[in-house]
């Protein structure tokens, strides 16, 4: 193990942890960290948050100080891409012309933003939100903007939205589906959200497809819609979703699905190369074992940490419950657990005064459950659903149902 290579491609949550954790776990090689931008590590989430308001200060974002991958024996490479992997030879090349050679490499390459393919989306004014040099870019014209069309209702767009309306500034969601977030939110959490927004003043148009974006002076103007409509905006944001980095793996021949597919031990198809993160496509035991991306911080940590434990020499599949965030306005929402294909939902809780707890299960077993405004709800959640005890509807409907309670094993559901 001392003497042996980790190559790492992608500077991100998961490319630091895995860093990080290998030394934690006391590997003595060489770790190579490669990252393309021109940044040490940092935290994406309060970019679309805290950083835009200025209440997230900049120091703040960076997951590790500069000196610490020196003290780590961390080699950090930042504002190098690598453009081309040799898995016969355990090669990669670097942009410059430089070749590392690895041991074991693991892919981090994380997610790019998907880009709308119409007419005037490339005029100025027109932003994306995935880097920190956007968030720079989307505060400073933020600053400025007096209307402002986001172009998705997912979470970063709300997020921003929210933050827009916040700032003073007129904000328009403009969503092609009929609720907002609806790949990843029960129905009744969307559409608690839907109100919640509209009441702080944040419009949203649902079922309302781009057509175009117009611009003045190759400036934007407006969004045009096919309905005929047009929202004048000074500044649009789109947010409609990412898709995972896997150009290497691909050149590579390592086997693609919905991004790089790995195996339980996060291997993927070539010998000695992994990959975690945004990018990977994992079986997830808490959706009966499908294979599935996630993007979130907890699963880019927790498939760090595991791969870390594996390349030590203490290989375990990956199981971590997946759990999610998302700050909109004054609204804190928390999901534990995979909610997607849920059939019935019980609402503990009252979405009037903005705090509930919804409970999303198939076939009577609990997927998951979405918290407003009750972070302790959801820490139970997590603890419930990462251990055996088994919740029905019925349970939860009980008056004097108390999921604290039944998260810590002793009294499953209050007599
Ligand atoms: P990333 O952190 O994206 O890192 C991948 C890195 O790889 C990038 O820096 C990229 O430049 C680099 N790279 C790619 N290809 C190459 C190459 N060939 N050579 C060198 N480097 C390369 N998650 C939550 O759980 N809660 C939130 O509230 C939340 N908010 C978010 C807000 C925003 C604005 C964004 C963009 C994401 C948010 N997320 C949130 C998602 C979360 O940040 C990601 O899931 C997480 O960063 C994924 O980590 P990763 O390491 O897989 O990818």
């Amino acid at each position: 193990m001392g003497s042996s290579t980790v190559v790492v491609i992608g500077a991100g949550q998961a490319g630091c942890q895995i860093a990080s954790s290998l030394r934690e776990e006391g590997f003595t090689g060489r770790i190579v960290l490669v990252g393309a931008e021109a940044h040490l590590p940092y935290q994406r989430p309060p970019l679309s948050k805290g950083h835009l308001t200025g209440k997230a200060s900049r120091d703040a974002l960076w997951l590790r100080p500069a000196s610490w991958f020196e003290e780590q024996s961390i080699e950090m490479r930042t504002s190098t891409r690598v453009t081309h992997l040799d898995t016969g030879d355990r090669r990669v090349l670097l942009q410059n012309g430089e070749a590392l050679t690895y041991d074991d490499l693991v892919l981090a390459t994380g997610a790019r933003n998907r880009r709308l393919r119409l007419e005037g989306a490339d005029l100025e004014g027109v932003l994306s939100l995935r880097t920190l040099d956007e968030a720079d870019e989307v505060k400073a014209r933020l600053e400025q903007a007096a209307r402002v069309v986001v172009v998705g209702g997912g979470f970063i767009g709300l997020e921003v939205a929210a933050t827009a309306v916040r700032l003073g500034k007129h904000a328009t969601v403009v969503e092609v589906a009929d609720q907002i977030m609806g790949r990843v939110l029960s129905g009744h959490t969307a559409a608690f959200l839907l109100r919640a927004h509209r009441a702080r003043g944040l419009e949203i148009e649902l079922t309302t497809m781009v057509s175009r974006i117009a611009g003045v002076a190759g400036r934007v103007a407006a969004v045009d819609t096919t309905d005929g409509r047009r929202f004048p905006a000074d500044l649009v944001l789109v947010g409609v979703g990412a898709n995972p980095n896997v150009e290497l793996a691909e050149q590579a021949g390592i086997e693609l699905d919905d991004g790089i597919v790995v195996d339980e031990l996060l291997r993927t198809s070539a010998p000695h190369v992994y990959a975690v993160g945004d990018c990977a496509c994992a079986p997830n035991p808490f959706a009966g074992g499908r294979r599935m991306r996630l993007e979130s911080v907890q699963n880019a940590t927790a498939q760090g940490r595991r791969l870390a434990a594996t390349l030590a020499g203490r290989p375990e599949p990956f199981s971590s419950v997946p759990w999610f965030w998302s700050d909109q306005a004054d609204i804190k929402l928390q999901i534990a657990g995979l909610t997607t294909g849920h059939t019935e939902v019980v609402v503990k809780g009252d979405a009037n005064s903005e705090r509930f707890s919804a409970y999303c299960f198939s076939q009577k077993r609990l997927l998951g459950v979405e918290s407003v405004n009750r972070p302790a709800d959801h820490m139970a959640a997590r603890r419930l659903l990462s251990g055996s005890t088994s919740l029905s509807p019925q349970d939860v409907r009980r008056d004097n149902f108390d999921i604290k309670r039944a998260s810590t094993g002793s009294a499953p559901v209050a007599p």
